[in-house]
């Protein structure tokens, strides 16, 4: 039994993706007959082999580091429904350039944003790059392919983890909101919260948790 149901409690106006990148698919499936729907992958290869294995629909998350020449694999991928890490505009260029190998219906992207500023996080780095990424998204990605908001991965290294947590949050609610009126709409998302920080993400209004670890202790 998987602490799903725990989790589930705490969500409030979140929902869950399940991340399943260090599980097996038969763990993954016992999420799924315990009514879970979405589910995450970090690594195209890994994203595919659990696809290809998996008869039932369910909505792919794409959580991880996106390299360009797996772009293409990855629109490919069934059940793909939403990008959470696209972390550069080249990225965004690929996207548009291999836009027709997604057969879906509609596949939301999140930009990601490097809220602590630690160089080995990936993610932009600044509010003007993320106004130049989500215009190239609305104005030539394809009708298919919408902005979906905001994602945040809390800093790695710190002393006092619950300030840091709350500030990266803070953070990225912020440019969430600036964002939302320099593009005159108010949909957008945030995609923050891990096992270790959700509850401090729902707090401060996060709409997409990301959780693995805590399911499956
Ligand atoms: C692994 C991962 C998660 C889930 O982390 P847990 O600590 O296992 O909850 C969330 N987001 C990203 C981007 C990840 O790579």
């Amino acid at each position: 039994m998987s602490n799903l149901a725990k989790i589930k409690s705490k969500l409030k106006q979140a929902e869950l993706v399940a991340v399943t990148k260090n599980v097996t698919v038969e763990q993954l499936l016992e999420l799924y007959e315990e009514g879970q729907r979405d589910f995450g992958e970090n690594r195209v290869q890994e994203l595919i082999r659990k696809e290809g294995e998996i008869t039932v629909p369910l909505n792919w998350h794409f959580i991880g580091p996106l390299q360009r020449n797996k772009v293409k694999k990855l629109l490919q991928v069934n059940n793909l429904k939403y990008i959470h890490s696209i972390d550069s505009l080249k990225l965004i260029d690929e996207l548009i350039k291999q836009k027709d190998e997604f057969k879906g219906e509609e596949l939301g992207l999140f930009l990601e944003y490097n809220t602590s500023g630690e160089e080995e996080k990936h993610g932009f780095n600044s509010y003007e790059e993320l106004l130049l990424a989500s215009k190239k998204i609305q104005e030539k990605l394809s009708p298919k392919m919408n902005l979906m908001g905001l994602m945040a991965i809390g800093k790695i290294r710190t002393e006092d983890f619950i300030a840091d947590a709350k500030e990266s949050f803070a953070t990225l609610k912020d440019l969430k909101e600036k964002l939302e009126k320099d593009l005159n709409t108010s949909s957008l998302k945030l995609s923050m919260g891990m096992s270790s920080d959700f509850e401090l993400a729902i707090e401060s209004g996060s709409d997409f948790v990301r959780i693995g670890r805590a399911l499956f202790v």
